[in-house]
């Protein structure tokens, strides 16, 4: 039994590699300004859910190419969150990838950046994604990585990392379910609260969803936490990896 420890952030695993197949590969996952007295501009944390120039999401979402659907959401106004994002942030990876990777929301570097699961956040999943053979940063298969694409369920970030609004998620769904509809994955990890339950359509707390295989668009799902709550709850990763061997028998046997 090899224990892999993932550099820079401690991510502990404890199956033995032998046991670990690559799919593909080998066999074996936002109006008001806020005073402050210190004269410091606080973030503004203002609910916004649609704003009074709202534009609805074009028809014909679901049948867009990847070329009009990303233009489309760069220009999104549908919901408050255009508002405040510097950013959209569409996705990221191989967009023939076999697994997809589904986040919550952009948070601040996310918006900065316009790229999914940065920061220390991101350096997880990309260590844990590495530790079974995957990198958002290959097409196909390279070097005995496999690509892997990454997007989250809205596209624009809520204002002070607030949660996403029941609105937001709705109006912003057709976009997700238009990206996994091209990628065409055999393998959704879902990540986080707001991503599993908007996903999956449920108020379940995650705790009462992983385990098991769900399905979104006939593609079979694993819920597990997000890489941000695996940071501030280390004892967790264990079930996270737990997660994400119950990804790969998935692929495995599909
Ligand atoms: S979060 Fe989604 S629906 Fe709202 S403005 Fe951004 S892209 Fe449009």
């Amino acid at each position: 039994m090899t224990p892999f420890v993932l550099s820079s952030v401690p991510f502990v695993l404890s199956l033995s590699k032998d046991k670990l197949h690559r799919p593909g590969i080998n066999r074996l996952s936002p109006n008001g300004a806020l005073h402050s007295p210190s004269g410091v501009q606080p973030e503004l944390h203002v609910q916004w859910a649609v704003p009074a120039e709202a534009v609805p999401l074009p028809p014909g979402v679901d049948q867009m190419d990847w070329g009009t659907l990303q233009a489309t959401v760069a220009q999104c106004r549908a919901c408050g969150l255009c508002q405040g994002r510097k950013n959209t942030v569409f996705g990221v990876g191989d967009r023939s990838a076999q697994w997809m990777v589904i986040g919550e929301a952009p948070g601040a570097n996310e918006d900065l950046q316009g790229e999914p699961f940065v920061g220390q956040a991101g350096k997880l999943l990309d260590n844990m994604l590495k530790a079974i053979g995957l990198n958002r940063a290959v097409e196909g298969e390279q070097d005995g990585q496999a690509g892997v694409y990454i997007a989250n369920t809205l596209k624009c970030r809520p204002p002070g990392n607030r949660n996403p609004e029941p609105v937001e998620l709705q109006t912003c769904a057709p976009y997700l379910a238009r990206q996994v509809a091209l990628v065409q994955p055999k393998i959704i990890l879902a990540m986080g609260r707001f991503a599993v339950q908007s996903l999956l359509q449920t108020t379940e707390p995650i705790g009462k969803l992983r385990g098991r295989v769900h399905q979104v668009q006939g593609v079979p799902v694993v819920v597990t936490y997000h890489p941000a709550y695996l940071l501030r709850n280390p004892a967790d990763k264990a079930k996270a990896w737990a997660d994400l061997v119950l990804a790969l028998q998935t692929v495995q046997q599909a």
